[in-house]
């Protein structure tokens, strides 16, 4: 049986896919009862802040984005003159996905990538490239950008970040954390968010919410408060600076109050090890990395993506190393998993069948 796209209800081409969860449209719909004050000077905005502070247990700054390109690339601004640069990895979002944003905002900014196959960075590899040619002709280093989880699904723990965050300060540099998935790197770790940000060390934490089942928001938490100054005329300036600012406020006051940013997160993580522990038995189906998170990186025999997409899925081979990065969401369900891998199955069978005497 074939689908048209648009016949199947869910796909795994990226968590963004997903709609918004009913914990999010349930506070939406609260916030419209009163009239409120315009650009967060109103008590969702206030409630929203103390939540944060809640949260990460900590004194923290809280902004808000529409999305992770401007939550990204105004951090980056915020930390770097024009002559500085970030370092990162070579499948970062800041540098293979968001059309040369940090550089638009932060003008003159660079970033100096550095390649891996696990999508992580390395306290040694970092400081080879900090200490490459410094001289006044070359670019100083001035942030440590990391992506948790990663762009290819594996996340960092604690200790890792820790170590990262400390050989970062030693040489004079801050600690964005690309959180676009942050609450997966979270459930999948089972540890605090304080200690996968200020207590290992982080300076600034881009937490996506968007990804996770909200309609648009990503909060912006400063743990380093000396980063966040004029951080609201930034986000002015970039068109950033919400009016109805409660209604970002509103989303992540559903998310925070009773966990869902964690459950909702949990169980795409679960979708995500569902699927490859079933794919791993499929023939021609190869994982790629280490499911840690609601990614699943996996190579096709020759045939078989093709064989997929034909079916109606949708899935991007076009991501990091190349392969096929199966995205789970808040929503998927164990049906769509189950149905996927029949297909898999399926169709490696129907492909290698020819062979078979
Ligand atoms: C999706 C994503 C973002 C944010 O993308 P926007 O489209 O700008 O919201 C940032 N970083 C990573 C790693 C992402 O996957």
């Amino acid at each position: 049986m074939s689908f048209a796209a648009s016949e199947r209800p869910r796909h795994f081409a990226s968590d963004n896919y997903a709609g918004v969860c009913p914990e999010v449209w349930e506070a939406l719909r609260s916030a419209d009862a009163n009239h409120s004050q315009g650009y967060g000077d109103d008590p969702h905005t206030a409630e929203a802040r103390e939540r944060f502070r809640t949260l990460f247990e900590s004194e923290c700054e809280v902004h808000f984005a529409f999305n992770g390109t401007a939550a990204n690339s105004l951090v980056i601004a915020a930390a770097c003159a024009p002559f500085q640069a970030v370092i990162c990895h070579a499948y970062a979002h800041i540098e293979t996905d968001e059309s040369n944003a940090p550089g638009f905002f932060a003008h003159g900014i660079k970033t100096l990538p550095i390649g891996s196959p696990s999508g992580k960075l390395e306290p040694d590899a970092v400081e080879r490239v900090f200490r490459q040619r410094r001289d006044i002709h070359a670019s100083e280093p001035r942030v440590l950008s990391l992506t948790q989880s990663t762009e290819l699904g594996t996340v960092y723990s604690p200790e890792e970040l820790s170590s990262l965050c400390q050989r970062a300060h030693s040489l004079g540099m801050v600690v964005h954390v690309d959180g676009a998935r942050f609450s997966n790197a979270a459930a999948s770790l089972g540890v605090s968010p304080a200690e996968l940000t200020w207590k290992a060390g982080v300076d600034a934490l881009c937490f996506g919410g968007t990804k996770n089942g909200m309609l648009a928001s990503e909060a912006v938490v400063f743990f380093n408060q000396d980063l966040a100054r004029h951080f609201k005329r930034r986000c002015k300036q970039a068109g950033q600076l919400a009016s109805k600012m409660r209604y970002h406020a509103a989303q992540w006051n559903g998310m925070l109050s009773a966990g869902a940013w964690l459950r909702r997160a949990q169980h795409a993580n679960e979708m995500a090890r569902l699927l490859s522990d079933r794919l791993r038995s499929v023939p021609g189906v190869r994982l790629l990395q280490p499911v840690e998170a609601n990614a699943v990186f996996v190579d096709f025999s020759p045939g078989l993506a093709e064989g997929l997409l034909a079916l109606g899925w949708r899935f991007y081979t076009d991501v990091g190393p190349g392969g096929a990065r199966l995205m789970c969401a808040w929503n998927t369900s164990r049906e769509d998993v189950e149905e996927f891998v029949q297909h898999a199955i399926v169709t490696a069978g129907a492909k290698s069948a020819p062979k078979s005497r």
